[in-house]
């Protein structure tokens, strides 16, 4: 007997108009729709912020895991720069100087979520969740892209190991399904790391999105007939072919798209939506050894 699985893809930074745009079958599933995210430090949503919302069903104000990543740095340096201009207090500098040192620092870690989440439960595998499971692999990407930034490494280099993280979360999925699981999550950051990288080249980003699409396709064939899919994102990209103030910036555009209906238009409703969907696992395990036991202590086998 196989068990019935609800996949859960945690596919970072995928914007619906771009998906749309793009023609991506495989990413947009059955039923696709605008998902509301979750912004608290900023005006856009973010990562750090989002992912954990998305699991607890908590705003960020209430789970208070608020992380940002190395990329809205220059928010913070501009809020410095005018505390300069300002000649505010050293007080004040000095806090504002506290808040960009936290973000920017070489041991910057984006902290794990303390209340309960959909991912949590013997039966339900994650491979990594941001702000919840694994920060790990998050961090890498992170500390790349910071080094291509820098150009202690090429994109070239870059690229490749992206690309390779992104599929490994792929080839773990299909691994998964193999095995008596009722939830089996990942998260992928190649859309939004490339998004960075790109968000002037059309070109360029569509390949990255037909890529993903190819692997969200393949998936789906290693899929059980009962399994399901439920896609989500944090947040979009802001582009400069779809006339957005900010290219490079990330957009409310967010999706949810699922092999069943009525994906959650919210992310603070995605914990609840799951819940009352997934096929809770009852493991043959216990019962099929204590009869065996109770037989042995009776004397009955040796
Ligand atoms: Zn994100």
């Amino acid at each position: 007997m196989t068990s019935v699985t609800l996949v859960v893809l945690a596919l970072d930074a995928a914007d619906v108009r771009h998906a749309e745009n793009f023609g991506c079958e495989s990413i947009l599933l059955e039923e696709h729709t605008e998902m509301r995210s979750v912004a608290h430090r900023l005006d856009h949503p973010h990562t750090g912020e989002a992912w954990p919302s998305i699991a607890t069903g908590l705003h960020p104000r209430d789970h208070g895991i608020t992380g940002h990543g190395e990329w809205d740095n220059r928010i913070l340096t501009g809020l410095s720069r005018l505390a300069h201009r300002l000649n505010i207090s050293g007080e004040i500098r000095g806090k504002v100087e506290d808040v960009i040192t936290e973000n920017t620092d070489q041991g910057w870690q984006l902290r794990v979520v303390e209340h309960p989440t959909f991912l949590d439960g013997e039966y339900r595998a994650v491979h990594n969740w941001p702000g919840v499971h694994r920060n790990e692999s998050l961090h890498y990407i992170w500390g790349l892209f910071q080094q291509a930034k820098d150009d202690e490494i090429s994109e070239q280099t870059f690229v490749r190991e992206a690309y390779t993280e992104a599929a490994s979360k792929f080839g773990w999925l299909q691994e998964a399904l193999n095995h008596e699981v009722e939830l089996a999550a990942a998260h992928v950051h190649v859309l939004d790391v490339m998004g960075h990288l790109h968000p002037e080249n059309e070109d360029t980003y569509r390949e990255v999105y037909e890529d993903v699409d190819g692997w969200v396709g393949a998936l789906r064939e290693s899929m059980g007939p009962d399994d399901e899919l439920l896609l989500l994102s944090d947040h979009g990209m802001e582009a400069s072919w779809t006339d957005d103030e900010e290219p490079g910036r990330h957009s409310w555009r967010a999706i949810a798209s699922t092999t069943l209906t009525d994906p959650p238009e919210h992310a603070l409703d995605v914990k609840e939506w799951v819940e009352s969907r997934v096929v809770p696992l009852t493991p043959e395990r216990s019962s099929a050894e204590l009869p065996e036991d109770q037989l042995r202590e009776l004397g009955y086998i040796q």
